[in-house]
């Protein structure tokens, strides 16, 4: 069932959502690269521990990385061949990072996990952390830690906002993979003790709305259009009235909140005992010859997802990891994905922003539009004289880095990188 009126949060800002490059493309199977490069650090916490060794053979679901603690993650061989390399690498954000490198023998040979009590929620959640799911709309923190709330939690809450621009991928998920992702939000409600089931998706997605509606046992929040409709705090409070406070967990408002996409992997775990190894994600931008959303496998090389996309355009200016608003430049096309990849976005000329940063003019627009209510033009100001505990005075450690202050800014300041700089000096200086 849906309910009729439109929530939101206060504050944020109303973009141009550019979905309408592909949010009517069907979701398409990449064929499988030559060799995949596996990151073991694809997860907020410790990286996973190489279980494998250069010349093995591995198969398709074979647990190749084990989760390294508490809050680590499984990962796993996302193509069937023999193990060549295990490294360090550089990633695209210059970290170096272990990876597993698997040529790939074309046999797609695939293990799968063993069957569970699909009724027993201790078994689902242990499921969830066995299947190396993470939080698969960027954030990475392994689903696992996530179902095992530290307080009670009455609400399982789906993030089907999707308020990044350009991206799709979980539009697509909600209406070719409704029945799935219906199921996967069942699973976590039984793991959580029977929590009620809310999602809540942005006016854009009629259609997601219109599918979801029908399932009796599932309550749709139509949310109106705004950015970030999505971050957890704002959904929380547009779906539930509910409020998180600074520095708390959003369970202890009694909720959890999961990305569409790792619901459905739920699904995947749960039903097909499959572990993640491969995700949808949106290739997009006008820089880019075919936008699609495509399901790809863990460690694919961006150049490789490009070319399948029919290649950059002449006027292609910049490549985003991930939505416009969150996501990272990127240099070039060396990377590989990941399993936090929503999106690979190609700006062409007049798309992305190529301004100098001039002096701040006060207007206090960035203020205005903080959906936590923070001071962006004094982080930023006592940031660049030096002064961060000053600049924390005015919210630093509370900024969720959504970039809608910069946005909004007239003189294109480089608000994010401020805050971003700032926290990083407070926690040397701790
Ligand atoms: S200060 Fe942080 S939370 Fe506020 S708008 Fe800027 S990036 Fe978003
Ligand atoms: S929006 Fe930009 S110019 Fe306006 S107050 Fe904020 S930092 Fe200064």
């Amino acid at each position: 069932m849906a309910l009729s009126k439109r929530s939101t949060f206060s504050h944020g800002v109303h973009i141009h959502d550019m979905k309408y490059l592909s949010k009517d493309k069907a979701i398409e199977v990449m064929p499988a690269p030559e060799r995949v490069f596996i990151s073991l650090a694809q997860h907020i916490g410790k990286p996973a521990q190489a279980v494998v060794a250069v010349g093995d053979i591995v198969s398709r679901g074979q647990l190749i990385g084990k989760a390294d603690g508490f809050v680590s993650a499984n990962v796993f061989a996302s193509v069937s061949g023999v193990v060549e390399k295990i490294a360090p690498m550089r990633n695209p954000q210059g970290q170096m990072q272990t990876f597993i490198v698997i040529k790939n023998d074309n046999l797609d040979t695939t293990v799968t996990l063993d069957d569970i009590d699909k009724t027993d929620g201790k078994q689902i959640a242990s499921r969830v952390g066995e299947a190396g799911l993470v939080g698969l709309g960027g954030a990475g923190f392994p689903t696992a830690v996530k179902i095992n709330p530290p307080n009670p939690v009455d609400i399982v809450l789906i993030n089907g906002a999707e308020c990044e621009p350009y991206l799709t991928c979980d539009h697509r998920i909600m209406i070719e993979n409704a029945e799935e992702f219906v199921k996967g939000a069942r699973f976590l409600s039984i793991a959580l003790g029977g929590a009620k089931i809310v999602v809540g998706i942005e006016e854009n997605k009629p259609d997601a709305i219109e599918i979801l509606s029908k399932y009796d046992d599932i309550t749709v929040v139509p949310l109106k259009k705004k950015y970030p409709q999505g971050s957890e705090k704002q959904l929380i409070y547009a779906c539930t009235k509910r409020k998180v406070g600074c520095g708390k967990l959003p369970a202890t408002t009694g909720v959890c909140v999961f990305n569409v996409q790792t619901v459905k992997q739920t699904y995947d775990a749960v039903e097909l005992n499959k572990p993640l190894y491969e995700r949808v994600m949106t290739v997009t931008g006008k820089g880019i010859n075919e936008p699609k959303n495509i399901l790809v496998r863990n460690g694919t090389s961006y150049e490789e997802i490009v070319a399948f996309c029919g290649g950059l355009k002449d006027d292609a200016r910049k490549i985003v990891s991930g939505g416009p608003m969150m996501g990272r430049v990127l240099t070039d096309l060396s990377g590989y994905t990941k399993k936090t990849d929503s999106g690979l976005l190609v700006l062409a000329k007049g798309e992305a922003n190529e301004l100098e940063p001039t002096a701040c003019i006060s207007c206090g627009r960035c203020a205005q539009a903080c959906p936590m209510h923070l001071m962006p033009m004094y982080i930023d100001l006592f940031t660049n004289v030096g002064d961060y505990e000053l600049a924390n005075h005015y919210g630093a450690m509370n900024c969720f880095e959504c970039g809608t202050c910069a946005y909004v800014c007239p003189a294109k300041r480089d608000l994010v990188g401020s805050v971003q700089l700032c926290k990083q000096k407070l926690r040397e200086m701790k």
